[in-house]
């Protein structure tokens, strides 16, 4: 495998943008950029409050529902070697099938929850809960502790997720969703194969991405070409 020459082309917002959210507009400046790269400030730039001037705090959160609830494809640098930290890549604008059908549980139950929870992080660890209260700050991750519902089981393994039963929900602090995401579900302790290794650091990935070519039977040429291996 050579390392083609895709040359990394840096985007240029074409704003001012004035769509009614921050999302709206973070997805304009995407829209406008395909195949680019944006930096984390081109992206806060677009997101700003174009009446108060106001830079939005949680423009990341934003940014991962263009992923996760509209569908979008948009890469980081967990997806794509050549990208560094803050810079972002939307490839192209089609939308997966399927996203936005995101289950959340109804206000009631999550008021239930919440209620089970004494509104604190429920995430247990071998018998340490987190415990961590809506609105402290995160000693570890920093920032302020915001609770979020999270379904047990993941959607994709439960589709009959149930808005109404709250011993189906429990309540996470943003640090402890993202830990969530490398388990396929928490009640059995299956793990997110493919997550943990799109959260694992460039000596890791390089490490797995070694594994996988000698187990399928592929080997590295000097050149850097990846051949399979003669039986
Ligand atoms: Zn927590």
């Amino acid at each position: 495998m050579a390392r083609k020459n895709t040359q990394k082309v840096y985007g240029k917002p074409k704003g001012p943008y004035r769509q009614k959210s921050v999302k709206k507009r973070i997805q304009a400046i995407f829209l406008d950029n395909l195949g680019k790269v944006l930096t984390r400030e081109q992206i806060i730039e677009a997101a700003t409050d174009p009446d108060s001037g106001r830079q939005p705090e949680n423009w990341h959160q934003r940014l991962s529902e263009l992923r996760t609830d509209d569908g979008y494809t948009i890469l980081s640098w967990r997806n794509r070697g050549d990208l560094k930290v803050q810079e972002y890549l939307m490839p192209h604008k089609r939308k997966r099938g399927g996203a936005g059908k995101r289950v959340r549980p109804t206000d009631a139950t999550w008021m239930a929850v919440l209620k089970r929870a004494g509104c604190a992080c429920e995430w247990n660890e071998g018998g340490m809960v987190c415990g961590l209260n809506d609105g402290e700050n995160d000693p570890v991750g920093g920032g302020r502790v915001k609770l979020t519902p999270d379904h047990k089981n993941p959607h994709s393994l439960n589709p009959d997720a149930d808005p109404k039963d709250p011993e189906q929900w429990q309540a996470l602090c943003g640090r402890h969703q993202v830990t969530k995401k490398n388990y396929w579900d928490t009640t059995t302790g299956k793990l997110n194969t493919y997550a943990i290794v799109q959260f694992a650091s460039e000596a890791e990935k390089r490490e797995v991405f070694h594994f996988l070519l000698r187990y399928f039977g592929y080997t590295i040429l000097k050149d850097g070409n990846i051949r399979r291996q003669e039986t």
